[in-house]
């Protein structure tokens, strides 16, 4: 059943005309357990190009006899094979980061509803009530992560190819490959901090609808590098039934919050013409 908490704090006497609740804001530790299994991925893949991989294309370079590009290419598909057996075993590993995720948030939440209304959530909100929120968010960096490796692995392959094409010394090829997998860690950086905000961006909206709270108010990022429509937005009230086009925390790298509103003026009070 769900909960109405505006109606208890109604019954308890409130005369308060609103109640917000301090925003959630996701943690770098959170962001950076995320960001660590993406780095299993882009590692695995730089010991595969800068170890067997560069020393076959060595090898091809020196002899450059008719078969050696297919031994660049039987080494690319062992790669292959190795990344994907690495990522079957880290699907369970993001399932479990999105556990301590929901969990970390709802004690939040929970501290957040106790500290503006004095009403204990916490034995009321279970992770099974945002299991489709957090499965959501987890499919998506299961799509993600293998995007991360099949663009280090084009990289990698279209590196050494080229390379045996125009002949290119191993030295400079050892350097592009380098470069290729510093770009699919900063990619994995900043996909795993976005990643850790949608996450806890949904779950702030799934928590506030699941204790029957209407409206948010909109908290701007205060980052540097802002989006100034969702500047303009801050502090604004919106209904969850009828929100702007896009969500807080929905756009890429959209550091915006969405602090649970609750209010409580009915209208009553104003004076009437
Ligand atoms: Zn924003």
């Amino acid at each position: 059943m769900p909960l109405d908490l505006p109606a208890m704090i109604r019954r308890s006497g409130n005369r308060r005309k609103a109640i917000t609740f301090r925003p959630i804001k996701p943690t770098k530790a959170l962001s950076d357990d995320l960001a660590r299994l993406y780095m299993r991925v882009v590692s695995a893949w730089q010991q595969i190009a800068l170890g067997r991989l560069l020393d076959i294309y060595a090898a091809t370079l020196a002899q450059m006899t008719k078969d050696s590009p297919q031994d660049v290419q039987g080494e690319l598909d062992l790669g292959e094979e190795t990344i994907r057996r690495l990522l079957v075993s880290i699907f369970p590993d993001l399932r479990r980061w999105g556990v301590v995720v929901e969990e970390w948030h709802r004690n939040r939440f929970s501290g957040a509803a106790l500290t503006a209304t004095g009403i204990d959530l916490a034995t009321v909100l279970s992770p099974v009530d945002v299991t489709e929120t957090v499965g959501a968010v987890i499919a998506r960096n299961v799509a993600l992560i293998k995007d991360v490796s099949a663009e280090a692995q084009g990289r990698i392959s279209d590196i050494v190819f080229r390379g045996i094409t125009q002949r290119t010394p191993s030295r400079k090829v050892a350097k592009e490959l380098r470069e290729a997998v510093a770009m699919s860690r900063r990619r994995s950086l900043l996909i795993a901090t976005d990643q850790a905000n949608k996450l806890t961006a949904s779950l702030d909206r799934a928590r506030q609808e699941e204790v029957g709270i209407d409206q948010f108010l909109w908290r701007h990022s205060g980052k540097v590098h802002y989006r100034p429509a969702h500047k303009a937005r801050d502090g604004n009230v919106y209904d969850w039934a009828a929100p702007p086009a896009d969500l807080p925390g929905q756009l890429p790298f959209c550091g915006c919050r969405a602090q649970a509103y609750i209010s409580f003026d009915d209208g009553t009070d104003s004076p009437s013409a």
